[in-house]
């Protein structure tokens, strides 16, 4: 399927992370051990799941890119002009060492349009995942959509294409997770896959406020930034 682009970033560890082999995987020693490792508490479920041998899923942190995790430009394109906001790269660290997978999902319509290539997003990229390192961060996926809004796309937010691969290929138990973004577009898909929806008041986040009271079937909860929605989550579990 060539109408939507996904690039999982490399990182030092994610190759010898059970939970992303697929399903019904033959080594389940490796399984175990690994989940062991990676989680911090497993519920009666997960250990139901590990007896009967089927891999566990784990919850997941989709994060919006632009006006979440760094400083909203209209089309970022300039590596030098990335700059993460305060306390991101710590916030994501925390959910690294946590049970979280943290999955970025980002419509970037700037490349459909012609205003910067691919390589622009993958320079942007590689910037962002240096400066997420050098505060031990990490991003488990990156899935973007890099068409033009009127392309009819299958990928872009508010479609829920690019979680439901993702949570696929990453092992996501979707109604564990929760959607973070500055517009109600990033947190619309959270109403079908049944996961829970906060807005940062970051990037255009200000500017929806008044916009989610427009929506039925989904309580979003609202966040100053992305350590203030990490203070909501740990309350909720
Ligand atoms: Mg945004
Ligand atoms: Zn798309």
């Amino acid at each position: 399927m060539e109408n939507f682009r996904f690039a999982l970033q490399p990182n030092s560890d994610w190759q010898s992370e059970p939970v992303r082999q697929p399903r019904r995987h033959p080594n389940h020693l490796s399984l175990i051990r690994g989940i062991i490792v990676n989680s911090g508490s497993i519920d009666v479920q997960g250990w139901k799941q590990l007896m009967d041998g089927q891999v566990l899923l784990r919850p997941a942190i989709f994060l919006d890119r632009d006006g979440t995790i760094n400083k909203e430009v209209n089309y970022l394109r300039d590596p030098g002009q990335f700059e993460l906001l305060p306390g991101a790269a710590e916030t994501i660290a925390r959910w690294n060492e946590q049970h979280w997978l943290v999955v970025l999902v980002t419509n970037q319509a700037g490349v459909g349009r012609g205003y910067f290539p691919m390589t622009a997003v993958d320079a942007i990229h590689s910037k962002m995942n240096a400066l997420l390192a050098e505060k031990g961060a990490r991003l488990d996926g990156i899935y973007l959509c890099p068409h033009h809004p009127d392309e009819g796309c299958a990928c872009r937010k508010p479609k829920t294409f690019l979680f439901e691969t993702s949570a696929k290929e990453l092992g996501i138990d979707l109604k564990k997770s929760y959607l973070i973004g500055d517009k109600l577009t990033d947190l619309l898909p959270a109403r079908h896959l049944g996961a829970r929806a906060i807005l940062v008041r970051t990037g255009y986040g200000e500017e929806q406020l008044g916009a989610i009271g427009q929506i039925n079937g989904l309580t979003v909860s609202v966040a100053f930034d992305l350590p203030d929605a990490a203070r909501i989550i740990e309350k909720e579990q």
